[in-house]
């Protein structure tokens, strides 16, 4: 049997280029320390209190984790059965940070593919969302990033991505839809252009959250 070891942060420059050069972003955690205790002082905050002491720090380390995704092996398997139907992971939860905002979305991915001569553990599945997750997002971005890996990772009969989540910047202001989920999709190859199996792929990933 042959592995295909893949480091996904090798992968994802190659997938994404100059479009999205923000793979490479060095975070410079002096100066998020210093743009966060500016930040506290222009929101009216006394830097100078006991309690805000470490607080500028703590932003930048959480920022920090927030935007650096983890790299890992990427390891997809020849498809040596023949396994010609829909595998579906529904439900991986993931959290990303909202680029116009700067305030946290957060929800569910459900990711199917029909394989074509290769195949991918399961539980990769959650580290390529992760992956794409640990940046300033939107949400169809993301989206599209994950299907678009799989896609060319893959080259698979077909890709299905559908992500469910609640933005803070719209639940917590604004209209304050508290749970409101905004839901994206992006469906590549049969998964679009056929019928069943796309009808197949929504019903499995599109019940109410009622039904996990
Ligand atoms: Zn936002």
């Amino acid at each position: 049997m042959t592995v295909n070891d893949h480091r996904l942060d090798e992968v994802a420059l190659a997938a994404n280029g100059a479009v999205n050069g923000n793979h490479h972003r060095r975070i410079d955690h002096g100066a998020v320390e210093r743009a966060a205790a500016d930040l506290l002082r222009a929101l009216g905050a006394d830097v100078d209190a006991e309690a805000l002491e470490e607080t500028p720090r703590r932003v930048a380390d959480a920022y920090a984790e927030l935007l650096t995704p983890q790299p890992f092996r990427a390891t997809t398997f020849p498809n040596d059965e023949g396994y010609d139907e829909l595998i579906v992971a529904r439900a991986i939860p993931f959290h990303s940070l909202c680029m116009h905002h700067l305030l946290p979305f957060h929800g569910v991915a459900h990711i199917g593919y029909l394989p074509g001569e290769r195949i991918i553990g399961l539980s990769k599945l959650g580290r390529v969302v992760e992956y794409f997750s640990r940046d300033l997002q939107i949400q169809e971005r993301l989206t599209t990033q994950v299907a678009g890996w799989l896609q060319d990772e893959l080259e698979p009969k077909g890709v299905g991505v559908v992500l469910e989540a609640e933005h803070l910047c719209m639940s917590l202001r604004g209209v304050q839809k508290l749970g409101a989920k905004t839901v994206t999709s992006a469906l590549r190859g049969v998964v679009r252009d056929d019928a069943r199996t796309r009808q197949e792929f929504l019903a499995l990933t599109t019940r109410t959250s009622h039904d996990q």
